[in-house]
């Protein structure tokens, strides 16, 4: 059966097509009876391009995930060697050289002891690996109390029912409330909550305080505190002081409870170091990694954790074992994208061009921070977000359209606009990218 709504009578036949069969994700489908979907057929660098051959800058790297660009030479090459090798096998009971090498790599630039590497293919799986493998070695060492779990007010970890319950994004989780764990979320270090006159540090110190406090009372129940590191993402691109990430650090440790990142949007370079935990030289318990991880190439995730979690489960009996699998679990041609991405960090001073980027992309959007109608202008490494005073309806869809006519691919989050480009953006195509923002807001 085929369906007919208004949506398909303006819609070309390959948007309709799309429309009738594919369910796209985090939408209600039909806002497209309005809003017609952008079919990309080819991308190169920064640029999407449209069945016309229209081209969009990607100024928000696909949903988070592109670091260096759409069909990158050097991505391309290694994924194209590895599929005439192999492709996939499980990982239970067979090993292959890519994930070898990616485990040792990643062992060795992440921060302090952390080592042992569990993979997925997504970020929401790599949240559930992370909050079961803690409650786990709880149950393990005898503290089967320690049942609970504590995250960030506006905290995101995904959508799944573990990750959701997490997560603190009402648009995300209201309905489905009745499936979810219970959670404690503590107060927010986002800067943008401080009292006029209170400093990023001094209120990220206020947060702490409030972090002590809860952990004092329920540190018993408590197996782990899942954070977002300097950025919480999807509840508008929010930026706190990394001195936070330095006194949770100190608080789990008195109060003996796990401390997982979930550097999945802001590892690899995004926050200006190669992770956000490196500007607090902080050593998590567990490490969630993806998006990145693969330059955006493929669903690949990682937990990374320490010796001590690791040696917990190490015993002559299965029931400790950590018996949690997902099939592509180690995928050889993702772990070789990612192999292609380090040998890009590697070779490339990826974090010392990036801030030279990030300094001219300041420089040259002074017009923008300044402009009436934008607010609380920030940026932190190559991640860029600001607040737009607007009455409009449906202000995210209709800034999304007016970008696309300025060959922009923006994606607003409710009323914070954000640039999150892939590394290899040029200083003419930031130039575009401010140039057609400012166009933007005055024409809107
Ligand atoms: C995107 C994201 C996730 C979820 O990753 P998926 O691959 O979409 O499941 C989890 N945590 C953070 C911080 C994210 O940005």
């Amino acid at each position: 059966m085929s369906i007919t709504n208004p949506a398909t009578s303006t819609a070309s036949p390959f948007q309709q097509r799309s429309l009738q069969t594919v369910w796209h994700p985090c939408t209600q489908m039909k806002a497209h009876e309005t809003f017609p979907l952008v079919p990309i057929v080819r991308g190169e660098g920064v640029w999407l391009y449209d069945a016309d051959g229209n081209g969009y800058l990607d100024a928000i790297g696909s949903w988070w995930v592109n670091l260096f660009g759409h069909t990158n030479p050097k991505i391309n090459a290694a994924i194209k060697d590895q599929l005439d090798k192999i492709e996939h096998v499980m990982l239970a009971g067979f090993t292959h050289e890519p994930v070898i090498e990616l485990s040792e790599r990643l062992k060795a630039i992440t921060p302090g002891n952390l080592g042992h590497c569990f993979y997925a293919s997504d970020g929401a799986s790599a949240t559930e690996i992370a909050l079961k493998m803690s409650f786990h070695y709880w149950q393990l060492a005898g503290k089967t109390g320690k049942t609970q779990f504590v995250s960030l007010q506006n905290d995101y970890h995904g959508e799944t029912l573990g990750s959701l319950s997490v997560t603190d994004v009402a648009i995300f989780k209201k309905t489905y409330a009745p499936l979810l764990r219970p959670c404690t979320h503590v107060m927010t270090p986002d800067w943008r909550y401080a009292n006029e006159g209170e400093t990023a540090e001094n209120y990220a110190l206020r947060a702490a305080a409030a972090l002590e406090e809860h952990l004092a009372k329920h540190h018993a129940e408590t197996a782990a505190l899942i954070i977002e590191p300097l950025i919480q993402g999807a509840m508008g691109m929010g930026m706190y002081h990394p001195v936070y990430l330095e006194r949770a650090r100190e608080i789990c440790d008195q109060y003996q409870v796990h401390l997982i990142a979930d550097e999945i949007a802001v590892g690899f370079g995004r926050t200006g170091t190669m992770f956000a935990c490196n500007q607090a030289n902080m050593t998590p318990d567990f490490l969630c990694l993806a998006k990145g991880l693969s330059g955006g190439y493929l669903p690949l995730s990682v937990v990374l954790t320490t010796d001590t979690v690791y040696q917990q489960f190490y015993d002559d009996s299965s029931a400790h074992a950590f018996l949690h699998s997902h099939t592509h679990t180690g995928n050889a041609l993702a772990c070789r994208a990612a192999l292609a991405v380090l040998d890009i960090f590697e070779r490339g001073n990826v974090l010392e061009t990036n801030r030279t980027k990030a300094k001219y992309l300041n420089d040259a959007a002074v017009a923008l921070s300044a402009h009436p109608k934008v607010r609380d202008f920030r940026n932190c490494g190559m991640i860029w977000a600001f607040e737009v005073d607007t009455e409009i309806e449906q202000f995210s869809q209709k800034f999304f359209q007016a970008g696309l006519k300025q060959k922009l691919l923006l994606r607003p989050l409710g009323k914070t606009v954000y640039f999150m480009p892939p590394y290899i953006i040029t200083e003419e195509e930031i130039d575009l990218l401010i140039n057609g923002t400012l166009h933007i807001l005055d024409t809107l």
